[in-house]
C-alpha cells in the first residue's frame, strides 16, 4: 500500500540519519571540518606545538618557551560603518578578547599587509598585552603604524629586497628573521582581489603617516607577505615547520622555497579561503608546493560582526566549495576552527 510504503521510507530514512549521527558521535563528533574547543593530538609530556586561533588573521603559535602571534582583529567595525564611515580600533573590545590569552612572552607579531582587519588592532595588542613584541610587516605596516601609534619603535621591516621566492635556493638562508628559537622567512606574496578583479585599498605608503587612519580606505595593503615559520629546538633542528598566509594569493607568488621544503616539508600549513575563487588554482598549488601534514583554514568568518555573534562564513566566498577542492588533492587531516580553538600537535 502506498501510504505504508511511504511510511516505511521515512522511518528507515530516519533510522539512518541516527545511525550517521551516532557513527559521528563514535568518531569523534565531528561532522566536517568546523571544530571548536581543544583539539589535543599531542600525547601528554611530548614535544607539541599549540596554535589557538583569534579570528580573521590572527594565531598564537607557541613551542616550548617560544611565543609568537599574526595579527588578530577583535574591533569589527560593521560593513556599513567600515564602507561608508570612519573606523577605530576597539580597545574595550580587544582587551576583552585578547586578555583571555597568556601572550606577555610573544616576541613578535606579524602582518602580511597592512590592510585594517591585519593592522588596526595591532598598536593595542602590542603596548598592552605583548608589551616585548616586535612587529613584522612591510615598509607599509611601518609607515601607517608610525609615531602616533606608539610602536613605531618597534617595527622589523621587510624591504623588497628582503623577501624569499620560490625558485630561491641557499640565498633564502640570510632572509630568516630570528626571535629566540624561531626563525622566520618572508615570502614575496600579492593580495588577491577582494571580488570580480577588483582589489580594495591598494597601493604601497612611502612616507609615516601623521596621525592614525581614520578611513578604511587609508589602510593601505602594501607589498603582501606570506611568511615560512620554524620553531627551533635546542639542538637547532626544525621541531615544527609553519606556513601562513593571511590573503589569498595567485600562485607562484606566495609559495615557499622549493629547495627547503624538500628538505623538510611544512608540518602545518594555514591557508585563506576567503576570496579563493578569485585566482587559479589555490589552494591545489599551495599543497603541491609546501606538502603539509595538517591544514588549518583561518581568516574565514564574518568579521563585520562582533566576535561573540554566532559565526558565519564570510559572504566573499563558497568556503565549502574551497574545502571540497582541497579534499581532492590533500588527504591529511584540515581544519575549519572556531575563534578560540585550540591545537595541540605533536612532533612528527
Ligand atoms: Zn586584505
Amino acid at each position: 500500500m502506498p501510504s505504508f510504503s511511504g511510511f516505511s521510507t521515512r522511518t528507515n530514512m530516519r533510522r539512518v540519519v541516527l545511525a550517521c549521527i551516532a557513527v559521528a558521535f563514535l568518531a569523534g563528533c565531528r561532522l566536517g571540518p568546523g571544530v571548536e574547543g581543544l583539539v589535543d593530538l599531542a600525547p601528554p609530556g611530548s614535544d607539541s606545538l599549540r596554535l589557538v586561533y583569534l579570528g580573521t588573521g590572527g594565531w598564537i603559535m607557541e613551542h616550548g618557551d617560544d611565543q609568537i602571534m599574526t595579527a588578530p582583529l577583535f574591533s569589527n567595525p560593521g560593513v556599513f560603518r567600515t564602507g561608508l564611515w570612519t573606523i577605530a580600533a576597539d580597545t574595550t573590545e580587544i582587551d576583552r578578547w585578547m586578555s583571555q590569552h597568556d601572550v606577555g612572552r610573544t616576541s613578535v607579531i606579524l602582518s602580511g599587509h597592512a590592510h585594517y582587519d591585519h593592522l588596526m588592532d595591532v598598536p593595542r595588542v602590542a603596548l598592552r598585552h605583548s608589551p616585548r613584541a616586535r612587529i613584522l610587516g612591510n615598509r607599509t605596516v611601518a609607515n601607517t603604524l608610525s609615531e602616533w601609534s606608539g610602536v613605531a619603535d618597534r617595527m622589523d621591516v621587510v624591504e623588497e629586497s628582503e623577501v624569499a621566492d620560490h625558485a630561491d635556493g641557499a640565498e633564502a638562508a640570510a632572509m630568516w628573521r630570528h626571535y629566540g628559537n624561531v626563525r622566520i622567512l618572508p615570502l614575496r606574496s600579492h593580495h588577491a582581489p577582494h571580488f570580480d578583479g577588483y582589489t580594495l585599498y591598494q597601493g604601497t605608503r612611502d612616507f609615516p603617516l601623521e596621525a592614525a587612519p581614520t578611513l578604511a580606505g587609508e589602510w593601505l595593503d602594501g607589498n603582501t607577505l606570506a611568511f615560512l615559520i620554524d620553531f627551533l629546538d635546542d639542538a637547532g633542528e626544525v621541531a615544527f615547520r609553519i606556513y601562513y598566509q593571511d590573503a589569498v594569493v595567485a600562485p607562484p607568488l606566495g609559495f615557499a622555497p622549493d629547495a627547503l621544503i624538500a628538505e623538510r616539508p611544512v608540518d602545518v600549513a594555514i591557508f585563506v579561503p576567503a576570496t579563493f575563487d578569485q585566482v587559479d588554482w589555490h589552494p591545489e598549488a599551495f599543497v603541491e608546493n609546501l606538502d603539509p601534514d595538517r591544514v588549518l583554514l583561518g581568516h574565514w568568518e564574518d568579521f563585520f560582526v562582533p566576535v561573540d555573534a554566532p559565526t558565519r562564513s564570510i559572504f566573499l566566498s563558497d568556503i565549502g566549495h574551497f574545502e571540497d577542492r582541497l579534499e581532492h588533492v590533500f588527504d591529511g587531516p584540515f581544519w575549519r576552527p572556531e575563534i578560540g580553538t585550540e591545537f595541540r600537535f605533536p612532533r612528527r
